[in-house]
């Protein structure tokens, strides 16, 4: 692929094509220095530009300015990027890849949609089922009977491309642990604060679990929890899907929905999110509908009480009440691995590790990159398998090296892949959500 140079003076983009078809302002922030390169995923995995953060935006900003045409080596570059965000990190110019290739996907989906059984595979995934919670039941029922039936390859293959991924369907719980958490849970002794617990679409279903750890600990730490299932989805994987006006109506849903959780007394609750992709994308609603006039300061509002699990926690009042609620536990070494949409996309770094350090005698490991990315990036590991299970073998490597028998996580996603990519090559390594670790430690509960 082959772009022509950029000129002194370059052709003028109309706002309308810059909105329709790439992120063009921010696209002028690369100054071109390559510091991003090393830390790129796909990069490491090509070696070739195009896979490049710098390669990224070169060629959004080629298109944009009409130098070059969306064709399928565009859509490439654009399609393979993961959204980690690790280069946003390490960029001395402070780009938002994160935001620029959400807009260009959407950009891609209006100028070039994909071929129909894609579009359709989105359309009842992204706008049918995730935004309701009595469809993702229902679904996630009828998995659950296949693959206790064991014929989830079977049916996989009937589906064609609407099936992909079924086959690595992590195991659905059954429906005990896939309820609804309480309405309200009131403080584990003396209560602090209120703070409601974001459960979201795909972790209700797949990782009960998780939720009912995080109320306990929550709990334990001094505040009173809600349930806040009531917008079920964020709009976080319509967003990386390029599907930008689902991405918001989920986000007004999702404000409508928290402001009537507001108390008669007019408190408001801390909207805690374990998700480190959710957190990271509700903290940006600001920004998704700043063109909204009825929505834009209410979207302003409300991110200003959004906090990831960890970072709440780790505030003095609360770190100091978990702090002496937790005991030893037998888990052997434990290393955190950080979600690129927690270290990269909240710059939450610090705060899982000091809750870690507050568990007596845990045994902490370190990883050695723990800000790359494991490969999930939302629907990537269902999409591009292939691909997604390359970058995950590094991270294993690293894992299997750094001596851990448990792997701390604050994301499904990475849970998910970590998950199936140990359990296919046979290692008996076992991951925990921040939430269930420091829930085992609680009053030094036996693992
Ligand atoms: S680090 Fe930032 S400014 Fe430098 S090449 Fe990468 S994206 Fe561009
Ligand atoms: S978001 Fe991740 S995969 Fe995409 S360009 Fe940046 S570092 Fe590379």
């Amino acid at each position: 692929m082959s772009v022509p140079p950029t000129t002194a003076v370059e052709p003028p983009m109309s706002s309308m094509q810059a909105g329709v078809i790439v992120d063009y302002p921010a696209s002028l922030d690369c100054i071109h220095c390559g510091l991003c390169l090393d830390d790129c995923p796909t990069y490491r995995l090509t070696g070739v530009e195009p896979q490049s953060p710098r390669g990224r935006i070169h060629l959004m900003r080629a298109v944009a300015e009409g130098r070059l045409d969306p064709e399928p080596g565009y859509v490439e570059a654009i399609d393979t990027c993961l959204v980690c965000r690790h280069c946003e990190s390490v960029c001395p110019a402070g780009i938002h890849m994160g935001q620029m290739i959400e807009v260009a996907r959407d950009g891609l989906n209006r100028v070039d949609p994909p071929r129909w059984t894609v579009r359709m595979a989105r359309r009842i995934g992204l706008r049918g089922l995730l935004p309701s919670r009595a469809r993702l039941s229902l679904v996630a029922g009828a998995t659950r009977m296949l693959q206790r039936a064991g014929l989830t390859g079977v049916v996989a293959k009937m589906l064609g491309p609407l099936g992909a991924g079924l086959r690595d369907l992590p195991n659905v719980p059954p429906a005990r642990e896939r309820q609804r958490l309480p309405d309200f849970t009131p403080a584990d002794g003396p209560g602090f604060g209120l703070v409601a617990l974001h459960e979201g679409c795909v972790m209700p279903q797949l990782h009960g679990r998780v939720h009912r750890a995080s109320v306990r600990v929550l709990a334990a730490a001094g505040d009173a929890v809600l349930g806040f299932s009531d917008a079920t989805c964020c709009g976080a994987l319509q967003a990386h899907n390029g599907d930008l006006e689902s991405a918001r109506e989920q986000a007004r849903r999702t404000i409508a929905a928290f402001e009537r959780k507001t108390a008669d007394d007019g408190t408001t609750p801390v909207l805690i999110s374990n998700s480190a992709g959710c957190g990271a994308h509700m903290k940006e609603y600001d920004r998704l509908l700043a063109d909204d006039p009825e929505w834009a300061e209410r979207a302003k509002t409300f991110v200003t009480r959004v906090q990831d699990f960890a970072e709440h926690l780790a505030e003095p009042g609360p770190r100091e009440r978990l702090a002496q609620r937790l005991g030893r536990t037998d888990l052997g070494a434990v290393t955190y691995d950080d979600p690129c949409h927690l270290c990269h996309g909240q710059g939450v770094r610090e705060q899982p590790r000091h809750l870690m350090s507050d568990v007596p005698g845990l045994d902490v490991v370190t990883l050695e990159r723990p800000e790359s990315c494991c490969g999930a990036a939302g629907l990537h590991a269902l999409l591009r398998p292939d691909e997604s299970r390359t970058v995950l073998a590094e991270k294993l490597r690293d894992l299997a090296a750094s001596g851990a028998s448990v792997l701390v996580t604050a994301n499904p996603g990475c849970h998910l892949q970590y998950e199936s990519g140990l359990q296919r090559t046979g290692s008996d390594v076992q991951v925990l959500h921040l939430a269930e670790l420091l829930d085992r430690a609680l009053d030094g509960a036996p693992t």
